[in-house]
C-alpha cells in the first residue's frame, strides 16, 4: 500500500512539519527545505536540525522527501543560471543530508536543445554527487511543458546513463505529470503497459517515490495542472492499481493536490478507501 503522505508546509519552522504530517496520519512527508522562491536561504540552525530529526522519529515518519526549489534549472544553456542552479542544488543536498532526509526530488531542468540539456543535467548530478554523500537524487518525470526535459522515460534513462554513480539516482513518478506526458494508467491494460515500459526503459527498481495527483488536463496535454484525487482526467482506478501494487509497498506516495493541507484529509480518505485489505 505504500507509505501514504503529502507535501507538508514548513511555515513557522522546518521542525514543525513531521507533526503536521502525523496529524494527517501521514506515513511519509515531502517538504521544501527553505522558501522555494528564493535562491539563497540562511543556513539551518543546529537546534532546528536536531529538533526535525527527533520529530521524524517521534511522529513515525518514514522515508521523508525534500523537493528542490522551482528556480533551479540544472540543464540551463545560460552559464549564469546554471552556476546559480548548481550552487543552490548542492545547498539543497547538504540540507537533506543534515536533516537525515534520504531523498531529494528534483525537476530535471529545461533546455531548447534536448540533447545538450540531458548532458548538462547529468553533469550537474555528477558534480553534486561528488560533493555530497548519502542523499539519493530522484528525477521527477515532467508534464513536458515547454522545453522541460524528462517527459519521456527514454530521456530519464539517458540522464541516468551519463551519471557515474548510478546507485545515487532514482525516479519520482508523478501520476499527473506522467499522464500529461502521454502515459495512460487509467485501466488495467494501460497501467501495466506503462509500468512495463518504465521497467524496460529505466528499470522498475529505480522507481523510488510517487507523487499522487489527479490531472486537470487530458492525456498527453503537456500542461501541468494537479487535481484532487478522483476529480480529474485520471480517475480513481489508476490510484487503486498503484496503492495495491506489491512492487511499491515501501514507496513514499505523496499528495501534491491543490489547496494543500485544507484538502489533504479528504484526498487521503479517498486514497485509503482504495486499499484492498489482504
Ligand atoms: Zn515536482
Ligand atoms: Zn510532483
Amino acid at each position: 500500500m505504500g507509505l501514504l503522505g503529502a507535501h507538508i508546509s514548513i511555515a513557522g519552522g522546518i521542525e514543525l512539519a513531521p507533526e503536521r504530517g502525523y496529524k494527517l496520519k501521514c506515513q511519509s512527508i515531502q517538504i521544501f527545505s527553505k522558501n522555494q522562491r528564493q535562491w539563497i536561504s540562511k543556513e539551518l540552525e543546529p537546534e532546528k536540525v536536531e529538533s526535525f530529526r527527533q520529530n521524524i522519529i517521534k511522529f513515525n515518519i518514514k522515508k521523508p522527501v525534500i523537493h528542490d526549489s522551482y528556480l533551479i534549472n540544472l540543464g540551463s544553456q545560460k552559464s549564469e543560471i546554471l552556476e546559480k542552479s548548481r550552487d543552490a542544488f548542492i545547498d539543497e543536498a547538504l540540507r537533506a543530508k543534515a536533516l537525515g532526509v534520504p531523498y531529494l526530488v528534483f525537476h530535471p531542468g529545461a533546455n531548447p536543445n534536448r540533447e545538450e540539456g540531458i548532458s548538462v543535467i547529468a553533469e550537474s548530478l555528477n558534480l553534486t554527487i561528488d560533493e555530497v554523500g548519502e542523499v539519493t537524487f530522484l528525477i521527477e518525470i515532467t508534464a513536458g511543458q515547454g522545453n522541460t526535459i524528462g517527459r519521456r522515460f527514454e530521456e530519464i534513462r539517458s540522464i541516468i546513463d551519463l551519471v557515474e554513480k548510478k546507485e545515487r539516482i532514482g525516479v519520482c513518478f508523478d501520476t499527473a505529470h506522467a499522464f500529461e506526458s502521454g502515459y495512460d494508467i487509467r485501466d488495467e491494460e494501460s497501467y501495466f503497459r506503462s509500468f512495463d515500459e518504465f521497467n524496460r526503459t529505466i528499470g522498475i527498481e529505480k522507481l523510488m517515490c510517487f507523487h499522487l495527483n489527479d490531472s486537470k488536463t487530458a492525456l498527453g496535454s503537456n500542461v501541468d495542472r494537479h487535481e484532487h484525487i478522483g476529480k480529474g482526467h485520471i480517475g480513481l482506478k489508476a490510484f487503486e492499481f498503484i496503492l495495491n501494487d506489491q512492487r511499491f509497498e515501501e514507496h513514499p506516495m505523496l499528495l501534491e493536490t491543490p489547496g494543500a493541507e485544507e484538502f489533504y484529509e479528504e484526498n487521503l480518505t479517498v486514497l485509503r478507501s482504495l486499499i484492498k485489505r489482504k
